[in-house]
């Protein structure tokens, strides 16, 4: 088999090469931080357990860093990049590799259950990305939601959002995101990765975090659109109690009885608030409410 080209990217004096060839100006509106530190993208490599067996889906491809070591583990890389910008340095950067395909279009907007489909006969696909922050929660829970096939997602995001996806109750970052995710994935801090490891610099920490998807979700539920609306209330007015939340959230056509009743048919104080239950707890009230 013909040995694959070795990334050349990744530092910053080939990151400043390359835009400059281009006169390429970040455009902040699209979350544009390159990496360019080549332990953070090995880490991210090794994290991934990217295989060459394995079709690989990148987000925001930038100038093509993270591409290229994708490209030299994977079987076949497709890279998503919104910007139109970029798709010259990417045509130039990835030139030397066969098993990308790049294409200029906004993520939200790809269907990403086709894409799977066509290139890796619908079997689950890894996705890798250092992702543009401002979409950060669209992105993973779209694809959670639209329950296509991935088996891991492997990310940069803002510190602190990779810390709300792994905790559990009794935190002050535990929310509607650590219950989603939770419910979909088994997620794992792989390192953190400071400012100074992009160009330019973010003004927040980051961190890469893998998101393994569960094959069953660890709880079963009769009607899983209704846990996630329960848990949207809970945590819509996070100072209130479970039952204030529950009652004030529109959408929602239960009465005041029903949900005491409910909230106390599953063992719970009156005066709980959302913030204290676990996905289990969750599961076990929405339960009692679709009955
Ligand atoms: N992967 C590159 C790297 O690590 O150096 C760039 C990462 S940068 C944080 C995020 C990238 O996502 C940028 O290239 C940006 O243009 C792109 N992007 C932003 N919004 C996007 C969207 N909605 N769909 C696809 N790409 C997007």
């Amino acid at each position: 088999m013909e040995k694959k080209r070795q990334p050349y990217l990744g530092n910053p004096q080939e990151t400043i090469a390359v835009l400059n060839k281009y006169q390429f100006t970040f455009q902040k509106k699209f979350g544009q931080n390159f990496l360019i530190d080549t332990h953070v993208l090995d880490k991210i490599i090794s994290a991934a357990g990217i295989t060459e067996d394995d079709f690989v889906l990148e987000i925001g491809p930038g100038i093509g860093t993270m591409t290229q070591y994708l490209a030299s583990a994977a079987r076949e890389v497709c890279a998503v990049e919104i910007d139109k910008s970029l798709i010259p340095i990417l045509e130039d950067t990835l030139k030397e590799y066969d098993n990308v395909t790049v294409i200029n279009e906004d993520i939200l907007k790809v269907d990403i259950g086709k894409l799977a489909e066509e290139k890796n006969q619908g079997r689950p696909i890894k996705v890798v990305a250092n992702l543009p922050y401002y979409i950060t929660t669209p992105i993973i829970m779209g694809l959670f939601e639209s329950h296509v096939p991935v088996e891991s997602i492997t990310v940069m995001v803002q510190k602190e959002v990779a810390d709300r996806m792994q905790v559990g109750p009794g935190t002050k970052e535990y929310g509607a995101l650590s219950l989603a995710v939770q419910y979909y994935a088994k997620p794992y801090i792989v390192a953190n990765v400071p400012p100074n490891c992009f160009m330019p610099r973010p003004k927040v920490g980051s961190a890469v975090i893998r998101l393994t998807r569960h094959d069953q979700p660890p709880v079963q539920v009769k009607d899983e659109k209704l846990l996630f609306s329960i848990i949207r209330a809970s945590f819509n007015q996070r100072r209130k109690t479970l039952a204030n939340g529950l009652k004030n959230y529109e959408g929602f056509h239960f009465t005041k009885e029903e949900i005491e009743a409910a909230i106390a048919q599953c063992g719970f104080s009156p005066s709980i608030r959302g913030e204290a239950l676990s996905l289990k707890e969750f599961a076990m009230l929405a339960d009692v409410l679709a009955s």
